[in-house]
């Protein structure tokens, strides 16, 4: 890392390994695989930093060999709940007060661990807890979250010292202090990005608050590895309490709080939507306005122009929908492409498709592993079966699910005429892509995209022709949050595309930028007189 003008070192982006046969990286990292399936582990609680076990057990199992069990993870009840809560509020002080280099240190320590010693453990924790890939478990667990850690410090940095006031007449010293905010922050985790799991609550603790972390039940092995890194960085005991259990009842518990001050979330909508009316129900109750944080569901989309690269569309119609299962919040899941390219494109997209290896993660040979559990499973099984049944929807590619061993959904295409058929309009979160052929004008086609979903994560547009690409930048402008130009709609990178979309995707608040940190600040003006007024009168009464 280069050191620029500021207290901290200018960041730049982590180094994706590649696993290429022969690679020291990919032996390691088999190793390491082989060491956590040989094992079971247990996994506490972590409440002001003391390790608590409740006999109460969840298990973590493979979702790609769902007999198998990982870990067991303890969980909380209510007496722990309201313990974390207290442990929050006994930190808050010391953390509130400790020096931002300090703070920031700590995390620039969990980059490192996480860049170095760290990286087989979560990384082959991820790919069996999640059933990653070598590749998609690098570029989250490993490349992402050490992205989010070094960058964030940064943009901490730099968002205090844009804060300030331009003018300080002489006689005066203006400054504006960014404060924590007045209580806790609850961060709610999904299970898909174990880098999530981690930002969400690292940039309110970052920030100088203190946090009760709710993990996603389906990711407990690697978010309770990953809160051991958080331990091991030298976090202060209380600071972030790593508390999984029945999400309603922790809800409950932690939203009735005077001093709950602050919501992380990342997950579906329709549980966003949820916690937020009961902020509102409980609203009276607090001594704040809750910042409330939101990254929810997408249904990400890709227009193709008639002059695009049909092979560029092609590759990305593949990695777009299809890596990790499509159980990104920016997977492409639905496609509107003209019917000259599509009579061109089509059987070969069906042929690339065919040849997409889907198993056991451990296999460097596979593409895709299974999706996350068996409601997932059977989600994506409705899905393929209502359009087997309809007479407007063709199977072209997939369709098969076999759940015996691991959730396996194949990669499906779905070419769908009716262009409000469910399929196109509704998150599936699975390896599912569907297809609507437009006749009319590409205009026609923008405008459909626009108002087929009520979301706005993330869209592509493919053309060649310029003024293609600014007609859909204009007519696309509120349907994604992050857009992309001849380029899959997914693969943000922190400190390149910041990250998040709004309508029913969320408060697009940016994952990994000054504005998702300013959310954690509650900034206090100072001014300072060096050479106060003796005397009341003014000049202009004589
Ligand atoms: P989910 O909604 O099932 O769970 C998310 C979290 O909410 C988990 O911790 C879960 O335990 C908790 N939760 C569930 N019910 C709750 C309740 N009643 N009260 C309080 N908490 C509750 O989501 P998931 O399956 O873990 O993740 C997939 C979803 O996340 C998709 O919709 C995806 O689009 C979205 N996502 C969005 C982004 C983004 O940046 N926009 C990123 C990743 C995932």
């Amino acid at each position: 890392m280069a050191h620029g003008v500021g207290i901290f070192p200018e960041p730049i982006n982590e180094p994706v390994n590649s696993f290429a046969p022969g690679t020291a990286q990919r032996d390691s990292l088999r190793r390491e695989l082989d060491r956590q399936q040989g094992e079971s582990v247990e996994a506490p609680l972590v409440i002001g930093g003391r390790a608590v076990r409740t006999g109460r057990i969840a298990e973590a199992r493979v979702p790609h060999r769902h007999a198998h069990v990982l870990a067991t993870v303890h969980q909380a009840g209510e007496a722990e709940v309201l313990a974390a809560i207290d442990a929050a509020r006994v930190a808050r002080a010391g953390w509130a007060a400790m020096s931002m280099q300090d703070r920031g240190a700590i995390f620039l320590r969990a980059a490192d661990l996480l860049a170095g010693p760290w990286r087989d453990r979560l990384n082959a924790a991820t790919m069996l807890n999640q059933s990653k890939t070598c590749h998609q478990a690098e570029i989250d667990a490993a490349c992402e979250l050490i992205d989010f850690f070094r960058f964030n410090v940064k943009y901490m940095e730099r968002l205090i010292e844009q804060m300030q006031p331009d003018v300080s007449p002489r006689g005066t010293w203006n400054r504006v202090e960014a404060r924590p905010l007045e209580g806790f922050v609850y961060a709610v985790t999904p299970f898909n990005f174990t880098s999530i799991a981690g930002n969400l609550p690292h940039a309110p603790a970052l920030m100088g608050n203190t946090v009760i972390w709710k993990p996603s039940p389906h990711a407990l092995h690697s978010n309770a590895m990953l809160m051991q890194l958080f331990e091991e960085a030298g976090l202060p005991p209380g600071v972030i309490n790593f508390v999984p259990g029945d999400a309603e009842m922790v809800t409950r518990l932690v939203l009735s709080q005077r001093d709950f001050a602050g919501l992380h979330y990342t997950g579906s909508t329709a549980v966003f939507r949820s916690l937020w009316h009961k902020v509102g129900t409980n609203l009276d109750q607090y001594r704040d306005y809750p910042r409330l944080v939101g990254e929810t569901g997408g249904k990400d989309f890709l227009i193709a122009h008639e002059s695009a690269d049909e092979d560029a569309v092609v590759t990305a119609l593949i990695r777009g929908a299809y890596e990790f299962q499509g159980q990104k919040c920016s997977a492409l899941s639905r496609a509107y492409l003209p019917r000259a390219m599509w009579e061109r494109i089509r059987d070969r997209l069906v042929s690339e498709i065919g040849t997409v290896r889907m198993g056991d993660v451990a296999d460097f040979g596979n593409f895709m592993g299974a999706v996350i559990h068996r409601q997932s499973f059977e989600k994506c099984k409705r899905y393929i079966e209502a359009a087997r049944e309809s007479s407007g929807s063709t199977i072209l590619a997939g369709g098969g699910c076999d759940g015996r061993e691991g959730w396996f959904v194949e990669p499906t295409l779905i070419e769908v005429a009716d262009r409000a058929a469910p399929c196109l309009c509704e998150e599936i979160f699975g390896p599912v892509l569907s297809v609507h052929v437009y006749d009319g004008s590409f205009e026609e086609a923008l405008a459909l995209v626009d108002r087929t979903s009520p979301y706005g994560l993330t869209g592509a547009v493919f053309a060649n022709d310029r003024r293609a690409i600014a007609a859909a930048a204009e007519a696309l402008r509120y349907s994604a949050g992050n857009f992309y130009i001849n380029d899959k709609p997914t693969g943000a990178v922190v400190g390149q595309q910041p990250f998040g979309g709004a309508r029913a995707s969320g408060t697009n608040d940016k994952a990994g930028s000054a504005l998702n940190l300013l959310r954690w600040t509650s900034a206090r003006t100072i001014k300072e007189n060096f050479d106060p007024p003796r005397d009341y009168r003014m000049p202009y009464m004589g």
